[in-house]
């Protein structure tokens, strides 16, 4: 099981807590930036063929205009082959940038699977956010897809927002849940160094967005939605297949800046810098990484244990690794953060909010 990933590094506006590779672009860079991942994805042509998954994120995918879409599909099927012989493949969408063209563009294209970003349905909230879309221009883009065909749609949402109360995110997911997604994230906010957040001095609140953890996973399960991941939820049958293979330490490929990659055992990810990722793979050049790493032994093994343990099913583990990690397993079985059963261990679902002090051992 292969994944491809590609970051598509512009937005129309940079939101306030971001800190994804991502700026607004002109039509030249990105078109320049296009031609850059086409030299890219050629320095991989013995991969081509060899993927299950396909996911286009970001940044904003669909901000590319239609000719512009048709360039990335083609640089992406000479890797993939046509995209409906795939498993799956998901285009990450934002409101603003789609219209009833590209919604058809997408969908004739073979994309099997959309990720509308939303975060909440509070249109001051999202204003205080930097988001460009507002509620009503979400629910324009999702009727705009549902109609050109896409049955198996995401949105995200966001909880420990400045301002945002539990009222409030329980009516975001309500909202949502009326339009009935397949899928559904939710993140906390995170406040990360260089963010217009952190240079405005918002600060995260951890309790908060554990209560909305907590009362969002609650009203998602008793509308039929599976948790299976610690922020993920999904009708039956709708789990992210392309997500999953990440959690089960499968293979992937990353292009694009930023992206990252594990193949052969090795880590690694490129550049996050978008004018140096177009420059050197225009000249030809070896695209700079920011970091680089094999994995293997006991690191290796404790990788797996912490994606394994993610999914809400958590994880078997083979004799060696069940015995190599056995004090720190007991140690959290008997803090009640971990549940076993034979060899399969996972975190409690009361729990999972906490992942981090889990996670925490195996490092
Ligand atoms: S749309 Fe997404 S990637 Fe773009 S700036 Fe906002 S959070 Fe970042």
């Amino acid at each position: 099981m292969r994944g491809l990933y590609l970051h598509i590094p512009f937005c129309r506006a940079k939101c306030g807590y971001c800190d994804f590779a991502s700026a607004p672009g002109t039509p030249e860079e990105t078109d320049a930036f296009l031609k850059a991942l086409e030299k890219e994805a050629s320095s991989y042509a013995g991969l081509a063929g060899k993927f299950n998954t396909l996911y286009v994120g970001g940044g904003t995918p669909s901000l590319l205009s239609a000719e512009q879409l048709e360039k990335l599909f083609s640089v992406i099927s000479g890797l993939t082959g046509p995209l409906r012989g795939l498993e799956e493949s998901t285009f990450e969408v934002n409101p603003e940038s789609l219209d009833a063209e590209k919604a058809g563009l997408l969908k004739k294209a073979g994309i099997s699977r959309i990720s509308l970003g939303l975060q909440a349905c509070q249109d001051d909230l999202l204003k205080r956010l930097g988001r460009v879309a507002m509620s009503g221009d979400f629910l324009k883009a999702f009727g705009l897809l549902r109609a050109a065909g896409f049955d198996n749609m995401n949105a995200d949402l966001m909880c420990g927002l400045p301002g945002q109360t539990l009222k409030d995110f329980a009516a975001s997911i309500d909202w949502l849940l009326k339009l009935r997604p397949e899928h559904v994230s939710f993140y906390a906010l995170e406040v990360h160094g260089g963010t217009p957040f952190s240079a405005a001095g918002v600060e995260e609140e951890p309790e908060a967005a554990a209560d909305m953890y907590e009362a969002g996973a609650a009203a998602l399960k008793l509308a039929g939605f599976r948790r299976y991941e610690i922020s993920n939820f999904s009708q039956p049958g709708r789990e992210s297949v392309h997500n999953l293979n990440y959690w089960e330490q499968g293979e992937y490929l990353g292009l694009g800046p930023s992206a990252a990659s594990y193949l052969g055992g090795e880590r690694r990810a490129n550049t996050a810098g978008t004018a140096a990722y177009v420059k050197t793979a225009l000249a030809g050049d070896e695209i700079p990484l920011q970091y680089r790493e094999t994995l293997s032994g006991r690191k290796k093994n404790a990788e797996k244990i912490m994606l394994g343990l993610r999914k809400t099913a958590g994880i078997e583990l083979p004799d060696d690794i069940f015995i190599e990690f056995k004090e720190e397993t007991d140690r959290l079985t008997e803090a009640g953060l971990l549940e076993k059963s034979g060899r399969r261990i996972k975190i409690k679902e009361d729990r999972l909010y906490v992942s981090n002090a889990v996670f925490r051992e195996f490092v």
